[in-house]
Formats: structure tokens, C-alpha cells, sequence
């Protein structure tokens, strides 16, 4: 008898058939012995649908629209005693990042009632899913977020979960009955509901795994493991049967989001042995269910890969942005006054690259942030250009990250240059780069993603793992 979790995303969960399936594979390891305690993403499309809808509901200018005559005082009366001063709510928000002119500049909307709306999605599917195991005879119970509860901080639409009282959940699981958990959200100190950013199902999964000691937590999703990079690009991914946790945790970072980057650091920290597998094998062939050796790929330490690669995986991230700054001076503090601001702004900025300028004591400051950010980043710069002291200020979006990673790298040479040689055979124009022990990070224009990834798949012999 074991303990499992497993966690199943949105395209598994899609509609009430798939929902059966995912009961199926759920039925297995229950009639195999084991304790399970499942984890659901929303239906999918089902996020981005309560996304948008909150844009929608949160749209100042259209809330200020003119109604039809007539009904324009009785909605005022209204809202007037219902609604909320404007700003309340905001100081969470607020607070998160850093409450300074910067933030204020920047709030789109309330970030609780954000987690309000979006949390709901995953509260559908754990529902539907203890109605179809009860259906199929198992004694299943759905939890929300706040009934284990996951505690979490108070960073709404992103927040990190602090701590998980296990307790409830684990008599439940003794007592026999599949505990299906509604993933992505917790509950902060003071009550509120909280998300934990796009993605986050897989991080529930590995935290409620860590919480009640699970022998094993299963991602199950839309495709058999982890590949030597999307498979949705290149056609000739391989599937490995293990990867690294440090490996997942490059992949992830850096553009692979296949599962959440918190989920990798919370399994590597706890030691949560993680595969990677697909819902949609028929859930009842005996490899399935084959304990010791389930299918897909695990992610383990590293100590445990036999036959390690130099490089593992390509993973890629488009939509990434650059700015340069021309003409700064060159006196201590200047990094500061740039990234100070972005970050309070909640801006995330990754290569930073600096160099000297024609001028001698002037240096040119470039640095990537991803697209959606590119205006607010550009917004908070020339709000903070005195201070700063820039003399222009250039920006290009349509750019991508395509980035090698490999534990192997750490004591092979050479392998940066073979991406260089191939990029260049290639034509493509590489605009900036970064390293790191296990990886190589490198910038280049968004038209170029594929055939970037296909190239460095090839080079390094991926495709023939
Ligand atoms: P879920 O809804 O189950 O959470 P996601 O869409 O978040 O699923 O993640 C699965 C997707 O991740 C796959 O469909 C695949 O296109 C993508 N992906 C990106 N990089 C990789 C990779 N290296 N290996 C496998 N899948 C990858
Ligand atoms: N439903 C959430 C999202 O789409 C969480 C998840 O699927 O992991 O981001
Ligand atoms: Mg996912």
C-alpha cells in the first residue's frame, strides 16, 4: 500500500468524459491498495475565460459608460450603498509590490477578488470529480483550498503557499476515501482565497504530496513525459525516461511550462519523487499501473540518471522584450535606480547586459523583460528618467529566448561554442546571451524560435537519444 497523488490538468479534464477517464485512472490505484489524494486544474479554457471576465468587470471606462436613461440613478443609488470606497482592497496588492508611486501607477485591478473569480474554476472540476468517482462506486470528497487548508501569503494572483495543516486530509485518506483537491489556490492568514499564479495546480500537487508524505505525486497532462523539448515544435522531441531535478527546474524557468517552476523547487527541496505522464493512455492496460515502474518520466536527483547527457533539453520562451538605456553615467548606484523601480513595479527583468558606451565615462545599460511588461517597464523608466539619468531610451518586443540546458555542461567545454556555429549556420543573429553551470541562455528575434530550436536540437544529437 502506498500513498499517491495525482494531479490532473485542464486539457484532462475538459469535459465530463474526460473527467470519467481521469476517474479511471483514479479507480486503478485505489483497487491496487493505495491512499490517493487527486488534484484538478479548472476545465480548460476555463482560467483564461474568468480572466477575461474579470478584465471585463474591473473596465473603469466602461463602468463609467452611460446606461440606458432611467436606469443611470438607480444603479448610482446602488452602487452607492453596496459598492466598496474605490480603493479598498487595493493594500494587498499594493503592498505585495512594494506600495510606491511605481505600483501605484500600476493596478489594474483588485487582486482578491482576481483569486475570487479565477479560484472558482478548479473548485468546478474537483466537484465534478468526486460526483463521477461516487458515480463509479468509490467514496471520493471534494476540498477547496481553505477546507485543508493551504496557507498561503498574501500575494494575490501569485501567491506562495507558507504552510499546509495535513491533518484532515490524511484521516480521510486512512479511512479509504480519494480526498480531490481543488488545485491553484489556498487561503491566506487573514481568509482571503489566493491563487498561486498560472500553472499552479502542479504546485498544490507537489506541496500536497510533501505535506502527507506521498510515495509518489503523478502529473498527469496532454502529453507521455518530458521531452527533449516541446513536441508541439519539433516533431523529433524525444521522451526521456528521467531528468534531473535541476534540469526540470531549468526547463521550467526558461520557457518549458509543462510544469509550474515552483513545483520543481518544492519536489527538489522535499525530495518528492515526481513523474510526468499522460492522461489520455487508457487507464486500465497493466503498465499503468505498474508501481515500480510507472510510465512517462521521473524527475529525480541526479545521482540516480545513469547516462547523463551533456545537454538534455532545449526549452524556449517567446514574447520576451528588450530596452536599452544609452548614455548612462557611470557611477555607482545607477543599476540601482533602474531595477529598484522595475522590480517595485513588479516588473521581472533577466539578461542584463552592460557595456561601454562611445562616450568614456558613459555605459549603455540593455536588459530583456517579458512583452506583456514592456510598456509598464517603459512607463516606469521615463517616470524615474531624472533620477536615472539616461539620455535615450530604446525598445523592441518580438524577441525570444531560446536557452541549452544540460547538468553535463559543468564539466564538458565547448558546448556554448556549438551553439554559436550553429545559430550562425543558421543566419540567425544572436543579440544577447547569458550562462549559468547548466545552462545557455540566448536572445534572438521571435521569427527565428523554431528554426533556432531545431537547429540546437540537432546539433547536439537530441533527436537521437
Ligand atoms: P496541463 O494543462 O496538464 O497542466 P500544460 O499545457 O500546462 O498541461 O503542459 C503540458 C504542455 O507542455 C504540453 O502539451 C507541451 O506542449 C508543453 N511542453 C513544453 N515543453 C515541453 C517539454 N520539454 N516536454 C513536454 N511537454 C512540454
Ligand atoms: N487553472 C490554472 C491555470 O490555467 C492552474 C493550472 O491549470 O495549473 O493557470
Ligand atoms: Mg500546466
Amino acid at each position: 500500500m502506498a500513498r499517491i497523488v495525482m494531479k490532473f490538468g485542464g486539457t484532462s479534464v475538459a469535459d465530463i468524459e474526460r473527467i470519467r477517464n481521469v476517474a479511471r485512472h483514479v479507480r486503478r490505484e485505489v483497487l491496487a491498495g493505495h491512499q490517493v489524494a487527486v488534484v484538478v486544474s479548472a476545465m480548460a479554457g476555463q482560467t483564461n475565460r474568468l480572466i477575461e471576465w474579470v478584465r471585463e468587470a474591473a473596465d473603469k471606462s466602461a463602468a463609467a459608460g452611460a446606461p440606458a436613461a432611467g436606469k443611470k440613478a438607480a444603479i448610482k443609488k446602488k452602487a452607492a450603498k453596496t459598492a466598496p470606497a474605490p480603493e479598498a482592497g487595493r493594500p494587498a496588492m499594493a503592498a505585495a509590490a512594494g506600495n510606491t508611486a511605481a505600483s501605484a501607477l500600476f493596478q489594474p485591478y483588485d487582486r482578491q477578488e482576481y483569486d475570487a473569480v479565477v479560484a472558482s474554476g478548479e473548485q468546478v472540476t474537483a466537484g465534478l470529480l468526486a460526483l463521477v468517482l461516487q458515480a463509479l462506486g468509490l467514496d471520493a470528497r471534494s476540498w477547496a483550498g481553505w477546507q485543508l487548508p493551504i496557507i498561503t501569503n498574501n500575494a494575490h494572483g501569485a501567491a506562495r503557499i507558507v504552510s499546509m495543516e495535513a491533518g484532515a486530509l490524511a484521516r480521510s485518506l486512512e479511512r479509504g476515501q480519494v480526498a480531490v483537491i481543488a488545485g491553484f489556490q489556498g487561503v491566506t492568514e487573514d481568509g482571503r482565497t489566493s491563487t498561486l499564479g498560472r500553472g499552479g495546480s502542479d504546485t498544490s500537487a507537489v506541496a500536497v504530496a510533501a505535506a502527507i508524505k506521498a510515495d509518489r505525486c503523478d502529473i498527469y497532462t496532454d502529453v507521455d513525459g518530458i521531452y527533449t523539448t516541446d513536441p508541439r515544435l519539433e516533431p523529433k522531441a524525444r521522451r526521456l525516461s528521467r531528468i534531473a531535478f535541476e534540469e526540470m527546474l531549468e526547463m521550467a524557468s526558461l520557457g518549458a511550462k509543462v510544469m509550474q517552476v515552483r513545483s520543481v523547487e518544492l519536489a527538489m527541496v522535499h525530495k518528492v519523487r515526481t513523474v510526468v505522464r499522460c492522461s489520455f493512455d487508457p487507464p486500465d492496460s497493466p503498465e499503468q499501473g505498474d508501481f515500480a515502474n510507472p510510465p512517462g518520466t521521473l524527475i529525480c536527483d541526479e545521482e540516480e540518471i545513469l547516462e547523463q547527457q551533456v545537454v538534455t533539453g532545449i526549452a524556449f520562451a517567446r514574447d520576451e522584450a528588450q530596452i536599452s538605456l544609452r548614455r548612462l553615467a557611470d557611477r555607482p548606484g545607477v543599476s540601482a535606480a533602474i531595477f529598484g523601480p522595475l522590480a517595485e513595479a513588479g516588473v521581472n527583468v533577466d539578461m542584463i547586459v552592460q557595456n561601454v558606451s562611445e562616450d568614456a565615462d558613459r555605459v549603455d545599460m540593455t536588459f530583456t523583460v517579458p512583452q506583456v511588461d514592456l510598456q509598464k517597464a517603459v512607463k516606469v523608466l521615463q517616470h524615474h528618467r531624472k533620477a536615472i539619468g539616461y539620455d535615450v531610451l530604446q525598445s523592441e518586443a518580438e524577441l525570444a529566448k531560446v536557452s541549452v540546458i544540460g547538468i553535463g555542461m559543468r564539466s564538458h567545454a565547448g558546448v556554448a561554442a556549438t551553439a554559436f556555429k550553429a545559430l550562425a549556420a543558421k543566419g540567425i543573429n544572436i543579440r544577447a546571451i547569458t550562462t549559468s553551470e547548466i545552462k545557455i541562455s540566448i536572445l534572438i528575434d521571435s521569427a527565428y524560435t523554431e528554426l533556432a530550436v531545431r537547429s540546437l536540437h540537432g546539433i547536439y544529437g537530441l533527436d537521437k537519444i
